[in-house]
């Protein structure tokens, strides 16, 4: 392993690691002489880049594949047998989610896996059948609360209660969630919120959300789609029940990558999986293909089908990079760093306003932005979200243009925000002096224009 120091750590691991794309791979407009060079990519909230060590992965699963066919299931040249193929990451996984290994299934995808859980854990009463989560929720997951309550029989408007921000504010306050789990927690089924919030990049108070639900007996799950990989994670020590993730943002294992789930051990012999798969069936008969499902005890139980072992194996490639790195405690402190150099260099662009001002400003007030992300670095992880104002014109896509065409990838959610995010894994301090740059550059363009 080489060593490095803290600083550099990002731009050694960019270089070593991934393959993050050119300037000129995206067709940026940028100076000659650095358009060979990978282009600022603030996106991997969305989508982490290639880790070489996938690459090659992948490369080694095809030749086995050409080589041996079948039989990789059960001999493989590199002892990655695909039978247990699963069994190479979990325990990396349970280490980022804080859990044991058996509390932990890598399977599936989010949105799949998010059904499977509530199909176990969502057991409304007619006194109990309410599901507390935060408006704006992806809205996969609300697609698929809404469809669950449907399923028993309730009509979401009722069942479903959403929380969302006080007039004139832009994120969730702590206070106002506790209080309506105090208040209502006694028909409330299931409290389900996303750890980091995909928007504003919030990151809730999960160890407090999960002890007030379980003091009123609701069920307590979380959706890690923007956490895992980003912030640190004690689900077992926090007494969550469940939570489900995905692993192609985080955890750059590539488009569609394989999801996880998390099932507490509290639950391993009273919650057994009603939609049983051969492969959560108990590994050792399993291919006596017994008639009778006898489920893996806890996580595992849920799996239903045989793990994709192409989008496995990228994830472990991306995995050993978390864990040649240290895994989360040094990249935590690396992303509070590097967040707060990038928010501290926005501020400084002299087109930032404070989201105190933001919520007052007017239609005919100059194009300006403010960051919605919590300030304070207990509620947010690596991502910051930039408003755009006036909200509802069109500063918002000029700007982004202007990124996009000088090779810095944020993304966009409409109608109004850009969400800039540097990963401690791969981005540096550079990124985001660039980034902060270009954005100083787009608004001097856009108010000479206006
Ligand atoms: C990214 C994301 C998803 C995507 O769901 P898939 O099932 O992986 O397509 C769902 N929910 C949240 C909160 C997300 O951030």
């Amino acid at each position: 392993m080489t060593t490095v120091g803290h600083e550099d750590l990002g731009a050694a691991l960019a270089e070593d690691e991934f393959v993050i794309p050119t300037y000129n791979d995206i067709g940026a407009d940028v100076p000659e002489e650095i358009a060979s060079q990978r282009c600022t990519y603030l996106c991997g909230n969305s989508l982490g880049p290639l880790a070489k060590r996938s690459q090659f992965l992948i490369q080694e699963e095809l030749c086995v594949w050409a080589t041996r066919a079948v039989e990789g299931h059960f001999d493989h040249p590199h002892g990655r047998e695909w039978m247990t193929i699963a069994d190479t990451v979990t325990p990396l996984l349970a280490d980022l989610v804080g859990a044991k290994d058996k509390e932990v299934a890598c399977m599936g995808t989010l949105t799949a896996n998010l059904h499977l859980m509530m199909s176990a854990f969502y057991k409304p009463t007619p006194n109990r059948y309410k599901i507390l989560c935060e408006g704006k929720a992806f809205p996969s997951d609300q697609y698929a609360f809404a469809s669950q309550a449907l399923f028993h029989g309730y009509d979401p408007k009722d069942a479903i209660v959403e929380l969302g921000p006080r007039e004139g504010e832009f994120t969730l306050r702590s206070s106002d969630v506790l209080d309506v789990i105090v208040k209502q927690g006694s028909s409330i089924a299931l409290v389900i919120f996303s750890g980091v919030q995909y928007y504003t990049g919030q990151w809730f108070p999960m160890k407090e959300i999960t002890e007030a639900a379980k003091e009123q007996g609701c069920i307590c799950g979380w959706d890690l789609a923007h956490a895992i990989g980003n912030v640190p994670l004690s689900l077992h020590d926090w007494d969550v029940d469940f939570a489900v993730w995905c692993s192609y943002k985080y955890l750059n294992s590539g488009p569609g990558g394989i999801g996880g789930l998390f099932v507490h051990e509290r639950w391993e012999s009273n919650r057994t999986p009603q939609f049983a798969g051969w492969w959560g069936h108990d590994p050792t008969t399993r291919f006596l293909m017994p008639p009778d499902f006898s489920p893996i005890p806890g996580a595992q139980g849920f799996q239903q089908s045989n793990p994709s072992v192409l989008t496995t194996v990228s994830l472990l490639g991306s995995l050993q990079v978390f864990k040649r790195v240290g895994m989360m405690k040094p990249l935590r402190e690396r992303s509070v760093s590097l967040t707060a150099h990038l928010e501290v260099l926005l501020r400084q662009t002299g087109f930032y306003v404070s989201s105190h001002e933001a919520a007052k400003y007017s239609p005919d007030d100059p194009p300006r932005f403010t960051i919605i992300t919590p300030v304070e670095r207990e509620s947010r992880g690596a991502q910051l979200s930039l408003l755009f104002l006036p909200t509802e014109s069109n500063v918002m896509e000029r700007v982004l243009n202007h990124l996009k065409s000088a090779g810095v990838i944020g993304d966009e959610r409409k109608p109004d925000v850009i969400r800039l995010t540097p990963a401690p894994l791969y981005n540096t301090k550079r990124d985001c002096e660039r980034a902060a740059e270009v954005l100083k550059r787009a608004f001097e363009a856009i108010s000479k224009s206006t």
